[in-house]
């Protein structure tokens, strides 16, 4: 399972800085999930309770944050899209830049960033 590799990662960066700072316990984590990413919210959440479990970041809690969709062209015009993720998914196969008319690429949407660990 895709959540279940990233929810790898993600615990193990935790764990790291917790460690860096002598914690003795994760509280919180706030993760932001690009709509490319292609990832299923719930188990990723699943995923990172079993993943944190018997560590110092087992039952923190966790807040999901979207991020947004980018795209660029040749020309190096960046627009977002603030579609519904399933339009997006129909839009990208046809992508085109409004300004220019260029064919035009993802810039932005895939990534998953850790934004903040909350530890004591
Ligand atoms: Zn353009």
């Amino acid at each position: 399972m895709h959540e279940y590799g990233i929810a790898k990662d993600v615990i193990s960066h935790v764990l790291v800085e917790a460690d860096r700072y002598k914690a003795s316990e994760v509280k919180q984590i706030k993760l932001d999930v690009g709509p490319l990413a292609m990832v299923n919210k719930d188990q990723l959440m699943f995923c990172l309770k079993a993943v944190s479990k018997d560590t110092i970041a087992e039952g923190m809690s966790v807040e999901l944050g979207s991020l947004p969709v980018e795209i660029i062209c040749p020309e190096k015009h960046v627009f977002q899209i603030d579609k519904p993720i399933d339009d997006v998914f129909r839009f990208l196969t046809s992508l085109r830049c409004p300004i220019c008319g260029d064919k035009a690429s993802i810039k932005s949407g895939r990534e998953i960033i850790l934004k903040e660990i909350t530890a004591i």
